[in-house]
C-alpha cells in the first residue's frame, strides 16, 4: 500500500490511513506501507536548502528533503501500533534500499528483504518512507520528486508483492482529463505501454518512472481512491484502476482507443529555407543534443525548387519542451552560420493531443478518423508524429478542450448518460 501527502497531511488524515491498513491486515493480507511526506513538506524543505545557499551541496539536500518521509513513517508506525496493530519503520538506509549516487535523482538498484520478509513473517506491518535509499559509502539519497511511487513499485518487486496499491487523490485513471470531458470513463485496466504514453503526454497520476519499472518488473499496480471511510471498497474487488501487462488484459476491455492526453506544455519552432542537401536536419539537431534538450515531433516541408542559384530549400518544423524554448533559440542562433537557415519562429501557444491504445497495432484508421475528426471541427493540424500505440497532433493550445472533447466521442468513449 502506497500513501501520497494528501492522506499523510496531518494525524487525523494519518490515523485514517492506519484505520484502513489495520483494514487489510484483518483480511489477512501481510501488508508493507510507503508513504511520502506531508502534503507540501518537501516543497518547505527545498525551500530551506534553496534559501541556505542557491548552490547546495546535492548530497545534503537529500539529507534534508528525506526528512519529509522519515516522519510521516514514524508517525504511521506509533498510528498502527495505537490501534492494536504491530508496526515498525524501516528508513532507507536501514533495509537497506541500495541506489547509485545520482543525489537528489537517484536511482534504485536492490532492496534487501531479509528484514522486511522477517518482519511481515512476525506480524508486522513494515511502513517505509518512499522517495529515500542510501548510496554505497552510506549516504542518504532521494529518487527525484514524484519518486515515493517508484519507491512502492520497487519494494513491491523486490518482496514478490501480489499488488502494489497506489492510494492517490483521483480513483483511478480517466479515458481523458475529467474536468475536459465530464463523460471520461475510469478504466479498469490499462497496460503498461499505455500507461507510459499517457503520462509522459501530460496524464500524470503516477511518477512516470514507476510505471517504467513496473514494467520492467511486472508488478501490477492498481490506483485506488484514498478515501478512508469505513465504507471504501477493500482494494482486493479492484475498484480502481489496474496497471498490468497486456496478456492481462480482458478481452472485454479491449477497445482500439484507451485515452487521450493532453499536453500544452510544449513549443513550436520552424526554421526557414533550411537547404535541402543531406546533413542539413543533422546540423539542426546536432547542437540541441549537445544542450540537452529533448526534441518530440518534427516536420520537414517540402523542398522548395532547387534553381540556377544553387541547392532547393525546405522548412523544419519541430517541438520541444516549452521550458526549454529560450536554450533552444540560442543554441540555434548560435549555429546559424552551419545550418544556414533564413528565419527562426516559434509559438508557444500550442498544444499536443495524443490517442493512445494498445488496440491500433491491430486497427487500420485510427489516425485518419483522429485527422477527419479534427479537420470536421475547423480544427487545423500544424504538426502529427507517430508510435506503435500513439497518434499525437500539435494544435493551437484554444482548441484544447474542444479537440479532447470530440474526439472523446468519436472513439465511443463517453460514458452511458446517467
Ligand atoms: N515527497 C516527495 C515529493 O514531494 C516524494 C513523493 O511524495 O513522491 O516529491
Ligand atoms: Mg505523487
Amino acid at each position: 500500500m502506497k500513501f501520497g501527502g494528501t492522506s499523510m497531511a496531518g494525524i487525523e488524515r494519518i490515523r485514517s490511513v492506519a484505520a484502513r491498513v489495520k483494514r487489510e491486515v484483518e483480511a489477512g493480507n501481510q501488508v508493507a506501507v510507503v508513504v511520502s511526506a506531508m502534503a507540501g513538506e518537501t516543497d518547505r524543505l527545498v525551500g530551506f536548502c534553496r534559501e541556505a545557499s542557491a548552490l547546495y551541496d546535492p548530497r545534503e539536500y537529500d539529507v534534508v528533503v528525506s526528512a519529509g518521509e522519515q516522519v510521516t513513517s514514524g508517525l504511521l508506525a506509533i498510528a498502527l501500533q495505537a490501534i492494536g496493530v504491530p508496526a515498525r519503520s524501516w528508513l532507507g538506509w536501514q533495509l537497506p534500499i541500495h541506489t547509485d549516487e545520482a543525489f537528489a535523482k537517484a536511482r534504485i538498484g536492490t532492496i534487501d528483504t531479509a528484514a522486511l520478509d522477517a518482519s511481515l513473517s512476525a506480524g508486522e506491518v513494515a511502513v517505509i518512507p518512499g522517495f529515500q535509499g542510501v548510496a554505497e559509502g552510506g549516504r542518504i539519497t532521494t529518487l527525484g520528486r514524484g519518486g515515493s511511487d517508484t519507491s512502492a513499485v520497487a519494494v513491491a518487486a523486490a518482496m514478490g508483492a501480489e499488488r502494489c496499491d497506489i492510494y492517490t487523490d483521483v480513483d483511478g485513471v480517466y479515458t481523458t482529463d475529467p474536468r475536459i470531458v465530464p463523460r471520461a470513463r475510469k478504466l479498469h485496466q490499462v497496460t503498461y505501454e499505455e500507461m507510459l504514453e499517457l503520462a509522459s503526454v501530460g496524464a500524470k497520476v503516477l511518477q512516470t518512472r514507476s510505471v517504467g519499472l513496473a514494467m520492467k518488473e511486472g508488478v501490477r499496480v492498481q490506483v485506488l481512491s484514498s478515501f478512508t471511510g469505513p465504507d471504501a471498497p477493500m482494494a482486493d474487488t479492484l475498484p480502481g484502476t489496474m496497471i498490468v501487462g497486456e496478456e492481462e488484459i480482458e478481452a472485454v476491455e479491449r477497445q482500439v482507443i484507451t485515452g487521450i492526453a493532453h499536453d500544452k506544455n510544449e513549443a513550436k519552432i520552424t526554421l526557414t529555407r533550411v537547404p535541402d542537401k543531406p546533413g542539413a536536419v543533422a546540423a539542426i539537431f546536432a547542437p540541441l543534443a549537445d544542450a540537452n534538450i529533448n526534441v518530440d515531433m518534427i516536420i520537414q516541408n517540402i523542398a522548395h525548387q532547387a534553381g540556377q542559384a544553387g541547392p532547393g530549400s525546405t522548412d523544419v518544423t519541430f517541438t520541444v519542451p516549452g521550458a526549454d524554448l529560450a536554450r533552444s533559440i540560442d543554441a540555434l542562433n548560435g549555429a546559424q552560420g552551419e545550418i544556414g537557415f533564413a528565419e527562426l519562429v516559434h509559438d508557444t501557444r500550442v498544444a499536443k493531443i495524443s490517442v493512445v491504445g494498445v488496440g491500433m497495432r491491430s486497427h487500420a484508421g485510427v489516425a485518419s478518423q483522429m485527422f477527419t475528426t479534427l479537420g470536421q471541427r475547423g480544427i487545423n493540424i500544424q504538426a502529427i508524429s507517430t508510435s506503435e500505440i500513439k497518434v499525437s497532433v500539435l494544435i493551437h493550445e484554444d482548441e484544447t478542450e474542444l479537440a479532447v472533447r470530440v474526439l472523446h466521442t468519436a472513439y465511443g468513449l463517453d460514458a452511458e448518460a446517467a
